[in-house]
């Protein structure tokens, strides 16, 4: 049978993560790609992934680049170029920088790789899925965002610290925009089965809310020099693993609603079911008032941020 192909378009730290994840589980080959300027450092990191296959078992074909004829005939292709929000940056801020690169590799993606499925995890990541989809002429399945599974997984986190429990036991989703407005549906999130109002109290579970809407910034904050990378990659990884072996997964991701959730045009967080067509489904939750209310503040902000958009 022949290899699959995943190329990342961006060989930073997410992107290089992402590349040791998938040669690790061995799904795929993978080609790096990143900006003529860091051509040895890209190739130092591929030697890198390469030379631990021989210590963890796998001999997965990763090879680095600055030329996307190596990326034709993949079969997906994340997008994480560009710059990462840094201390005191806000996830605007980055929109007028990432926009324009978003713009120049959606170009090369599509003339070398006409049938790929995208997913973006470059931020402001929902407005940067729209440019990405509306820049490929791909229908709209085809192209996807990261946030929910990694704000998903912020979320148990935190609940598994709470209750001092497996984390594999907690089973939170987080819907809306990857930002300060994202929705963690409590109502939906359990601990195998049990709903979780019954095991923390209120004000515990807004905590950890609060605390999962800043997530992506507490780390920020830590590190000091760049943004998290070893979740978000992780996320991005669920999400190709989905696609590639077609697992028809249901995983939260930024699809395109034009109707769903009574949104026009717009890509944001969702329930999805992801296969080897991509977004094969978005899943519509019956939401209460209140989680509609908070559903449609989100994408006010994403709209909002759309809206900034030159493109
Ligand atoms: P990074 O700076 O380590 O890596 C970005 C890489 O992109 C760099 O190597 C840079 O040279 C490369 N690049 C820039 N312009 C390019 C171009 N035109 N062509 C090819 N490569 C180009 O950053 P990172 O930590 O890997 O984060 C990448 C992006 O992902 C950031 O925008 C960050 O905010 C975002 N992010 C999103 C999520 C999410 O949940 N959606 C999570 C983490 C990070």
């Amino acid at each position: 049978m022949k290899r699959k192909k995943v190329s990342i378009i961006g060989s930073g730290h997410t992107g290089s993560t992402l590349a040791f994840i998938i040669a690790l589980r061995d799904i795929a080959d993978v080609i790096l790609v990143d900006r003529e300027k860091n051509k040895d450092k890209i190739k130092g990191k591929t030697l890198d992934i390469l030379q631990s296959g021989s210590i963890l078992g796998f001999d997965t074909h990763v090879k680095s680049t600055v030329d996307y004829r190596d990326t034709a005939g993949s079969d997906v292709v994340v997008i994480t170029a560009g710059v990462p929000r840094l201390p005191g940056m806000t996830r605007d801020e980055l929109i007028q920088t990432n926009e324009q690169v978003m713009i120049e590799v959606t170009e090369q993606i599509v003339q070398y790789s006409p049938e790929c499925k995208i997913i973006v995890l470059t931020n402001p990541v929902d407005a940067m899925t729209y440019t990405v989809y509306k820049k490929s002429g791909f229908s709209s399945e085809r192209v996807m965002g990261q946030s929910g599974i990694l704000d998903s997984a912020r979320f148990n986190t935190f609940v598994a610290e709470a209750l001092g429990i497996a984390v594999n036991d907690v089973h939170g989703l987080v819907l809306g925009g990857h930002g300060d407005t994202m929705v963690p549906l409590i109502r939906h999130s359990q601990v195998n089965g049990i709903p979780l109002n019954e095991l923390l109290p209120q004000e515990k579970i807004q905590e950890i809310v609060k605390r999962t809407q800043n997530g992506g910034a507490e780390i920020v904050k830590l590190l000091g020099d760049g943004s998290a990378y070893y979740a978000p990659s992780a996320a991005v990884y669920e999400m190709v693993e989905a696609i590639i072996l077609d697992k028809k997964r249901v995983l939260p991701s930024i699809a395109y609603c034009d109707g769903p959730y009574d949104l026009e045009d717009l890509y944001i967080g969702v329930p999805t079911l992801l296969g080897s067509r991509g977004v094969e489904k978005i899943i519509e939750l019956d939401l209460t008032e209140e989680e509609q209310q908070q559903f449609k503040h989100s994408a006010e902000a994403v709209r909002e941020l759309k809206s900034t958009l030159k493109g």
